[in-house]
């Protein structure tokens, strides 16, 4: 079968660590073309400066992958599918859940693909703990999710504005592990937004679960946090009824039961993603997931901002 001929659109942190490696890795795509407002490069292939000469110069291209920050992808989204091609987008997906919907809506109207991806569930660690949960009631689950912002997102502005997501821009990350991994939904019932008195979007938050997957008396938390330095910290803790302790690391890569080690696997999240993505395109599936983002969502709409020091990158 001939390659999935693909553009990667906004040449950014993440586009050249992983979509790029990943597309170059994986026989199944041929990378077509860049978008790059800021004209950056890669061997071998054309940068065209907007999506709207990407599409006219190569007609036969068949799929994008979006690696803008979210505020950009719902235009470039529908002008992907209106062009005829499918599409991959990064996380999270748009600033809002209803242009969200919209566009899957228009994907599922003209028969284009379109596949929400949340790399962090790409993980053998994460379906083991989703297997170690089925069917199970908890006692306790707690998400710490603490890192610097300063070293993964430096002089990122748009981090900080409405439509950045602060913190829950990594959070979204282990959320969508628990909306992976739980056996029932969860809601938000409770959350704070500890935000520096000079930006859009919290630096930490501390959030409250409600679930059916907990015992009477059990709790669910998160507690996200930017100001974490030295040690990063990415683990969700999760306490069985009965005893059993499961520790997911690593951001997911790593499980460990009653503290052995059960499933410590390489982190090969980005080649999952287009294996996936390759799948999807084959037999014409879209892969639309809205769980992370909706917490995210009603966390912002039952959370109480609270100001804290200023922030300066
Ligand atoms: P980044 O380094 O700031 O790169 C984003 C790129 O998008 C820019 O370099 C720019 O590329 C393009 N762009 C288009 N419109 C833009 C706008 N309005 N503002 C800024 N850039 C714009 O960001 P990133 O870290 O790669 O993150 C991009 C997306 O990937 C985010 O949604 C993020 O949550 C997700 N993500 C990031 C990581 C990570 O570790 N950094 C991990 C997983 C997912 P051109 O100049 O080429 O147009």
């Amino acid at each position: 079968m001939a390659p999935i001929r693909i553009a990667v659109i906004g040449v950014g942190k993440i586009a050249r660590d992983e979509h790029l490696p990943s597309i170059a890795r994986d026989s199944r795509f041929e990378l077509a073309a860049l978008v790059s407002g800021s004209g950056a490069q890669a061997p071998g292939v054309p940068t065209f400066r907007d999506a709207a000469e990407l599409y006219a110069a190569l007609p036969d291209l068949d799929a994008v992958a979006i690696c803008t920050p979210p505020s950009a992808r719902p235009a470039l989204v529908r002008e992907a599918i209106d062009a005829g091609v499918d599409v991959l987008m990064e996380k999270p997906p748009t600033p809002t859940v209803g242009e969200l919907r919209d566009l899957a809506a228009h994907a599922g109207a003209a028969g284009r693909v379109l596949f929400t991806t949340w790399h962090s569930q790409y993980n053998a660690a994460v379906e083991a703990l989703r297997d170690r949960l089925a069917g199970r009631t908890l006692k306790r689950l707690a998400i710490t999710w603490k890192e610097d912002v300063r070293r993964w997102h430096p002089n990122q502005d748009w981090i900080w504005e409405t439509a950045g997501f602060g913190v829950f821009d990594p959070g979204i990350n282990a959320l969508s592990i628990l909306t992976r991994v739980l056996p029932e939904p969860a809601f938000v019932r409770s959350a704070r937004l500890l935000t520096p008195s000079n930006r859009a979007m919290p630096i930490a938050a501390e959030i409250a679960f409600t679930s059916r997957a907990l015992a009477d008396g059990g709790e669910m938390t998160a507690v996200f946090d930017w100001r974490q330095t030295g040690d990063q910290t990415w683990e969700i803790a999760a306490d069985l009824a009965d005893g059993t302790a499961l520790r997911l690391t690593g951001g997911g890569t790593t499980l460990a039961v009653d503290g052995v080690t059960v499933e410590d696997a390489p982190r090969h999240e980005y080649d999952r993603i287009y294996a996936r993505f390759a799948g999807l395109v084959a037999s014409r599936d879209s892969h639309i997931d809205t769980a992370p983002f909706e917490l995210v969502a009603d966390a912002f709409l039952v959370g109480r901002r609270e100001d804290v020091e200023p922030f300066e990158d």
